[in-house]
């Protein structure tokens, strides 16, 4: 596909400026033949997209222009069903800092008996052309504690409890969560495309 090899691995640029994101995606791309990097200095994309599949693209998008580079890109966030889908697209912005973003879902909740939430993670893929070669998404079911739990991960993993597991994502093992999560489905698939396996979505 022309990208820019280095020794035998397919160099992709992850299209973020979270290193959490980026060890989440190389962990999972493990003993593939791909490698992932960050994005070249001066990646600042304007996410103003209206789904997550779109923010991915304008991820995607600004990564490539400036590397010229194949380039993958996620936006995920957490939807949760009593709150008509908040914090959504604006899970990195709903308050201030981490622990402010859980407090105010908590408070938010307090009333409500419907703690059924979802992580969504859209990825896009472009070639280094700049031109979608692939598109997926991944979800990961559960519901919203009443505390939180655990000090793995990131963001609200302390307080997302995984459908039929009785942890939180922040309980679980770096493994575990990558098993189950909705960055690990949606980046299988994207591997599998780049490695011509069936993909079942
Ligand atoms: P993005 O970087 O625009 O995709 O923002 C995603 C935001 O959604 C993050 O900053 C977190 O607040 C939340 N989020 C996404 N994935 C996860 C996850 O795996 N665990 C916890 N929070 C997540």
């Amino acid at each position: 596909m022309g990208n820019k090899n280095s020794g035998n691995k397919m160099k992709i640029v992850f299209a973020t400026g979270n290193p959490h994101k980026l060890k989440e995606i190389q962990e999972i791309a493990g003993n593939t033949a791909i490698e992932f990097v960050l994005p070249p200095e001066g990646f600042d994309p304007i996410e103003n997209g209206k789904t997550f599949e779109e923010n991915s693209y304008i991820k995607a998008k600004e990564a490539n222009r400036i590397s010229k580079m194949m380039s993958l890109a996620d936006d995920s966030g957490l939807c949760v069903e009593a709150l008509n889908g908040a914090p959504g697209l604006l899970s990195a912005r709903y308050a201030e800092t981490p622990q402010a973003r859980i407090n105010k879902l908590l408070n938010e909740l307090a009333s409500h008996k419907n703690r059924k939430a979802k992580f969504v993670c859209a990825m896009t893929l472009l070639d280094e052309n700049g031109k979608i070669i692939f598109q997926t998404r991944g979800e990961c079911h559960g519901e919203i504690s009443y505390t939180q739990s655990g000090n793995g991960g990131f963001g609200y993993d302390p307080v997302f409890l995984v459908e039929n597991t009785g942890k939180t994502m922040a309980e679980m093992t770096e493994d575990e969560k990558n098993t189950i999560s909705h960055r690990g489905q949606a980046l299988r698939n994207v591997i599998k495309f780049l490695t011509h396996q069936p993909i079942d979505i």
